[in-house]
């Protein structure tokens, strides 16, 4: 059983508001993504990671993100596209037919951990398609075109969907060659499965596996790194 992990990290981050896309800014010690890389290197499930940069930054990251970072696992560096759906296509297209199962998750998600990835990729090897995501706390409406609300929605029924999501690769390859024929885009790769007509098993992730998105994700994380450190320190103490 071969597995690869997509990384998508080409997003140009304009919503922080600054120069330099989220994905490279500084969390404690360590720009985002290498956070999240670091998680799929210590995966023991995850073989190879394919690391999506937008073209600018492919040529230097073999020195500046694998050497400087002993990130052995990241064997191909790709360039992304406009959107989203655009980049982790750059991955899907370079697979072949060399893995069995293909975890994708967003480079600017540095919170999951090598378990939830695991967890992630056993479901996928018995469901053929897997979304990690958690039950939503607030009560969600929809509004009219003039900010009035127009629906409640069943809080029971809806979960956030986060990432890593995990697939067999042949079904996400094909998932990806229907899309493309019909020009369909979406936010997220289990909607291109679930548009097959084909089941995706929800697993229950954690609230903390936050996509860094603004100012304010970027200081909720570096205060999460520091609490876990500190728990994990007093552990070492006793
Ligand atoms: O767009 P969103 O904030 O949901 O981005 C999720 C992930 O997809 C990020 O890691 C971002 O860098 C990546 N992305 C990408 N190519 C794009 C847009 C976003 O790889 N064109």
């Amino acid at each position: 059983m071969k597995t690869v992990a997509i990384i998508p990290a080409g997003g140009s981050g304009n919503r922080m508001g600054k120069d330099i896309p989220k994905q490279y800014l500084l969390m404690g010690d360590m720009p985002v993504l290498i956070h999240t890389l670091k998680v799929f290197q210590e995966s023991k499930h995850v073989d190879d990671i394919f690391l999506i940069l937008s073209a600018e930054y492919v040529k230097n990251a073999e020195q500046m993100i694998v050497q400087k970072y002993n990130l052995s696992k990241v064997i191909r560096i790709l360039p992304g596209g406009k959107h989203r759906q655009d980049s982790v296509r750059s991955g899907v297209d370079a697979l072949g037919a060399a893995y069995d199962i293909v975890v994708i998750h967003d480079g600017v998600r540095p919170f999951a951990s090598p378990e939830l990835i695991n967890m992630a990729i056993g479901e996928a090897v018995l469901a053929g398609a897997v979304s990690v995501g958690v039950p939503v706390k607030d009560t969600i409406k929809s509004l009219d075109a003039h900010g009035f609300v127009d629906k409640t929605l069943n809080r029971d029924k809806l979960w956030l969907t986060q990432t890593p999501q995990a697939f067999s690769a042949l079904l996400i390859q094909e998932a990806y060659r229907r899309a493309y024929e019909d020009n369909y885009y979406s936010t997220d790769d289990a909607a291109l499965v679930e548009r097959m007509g084909k089941k995706v098993k929800m697993l229950t992730g954690f609230y903390e596996n936050i996509k860094i998105t603004t100012e304010s994700d970027l200081r909720w994380g570096e205060l999460f790194l520091k609490m876990r450190s500190a728990t994990s320190m007093k552990r070492h103490e006793r």
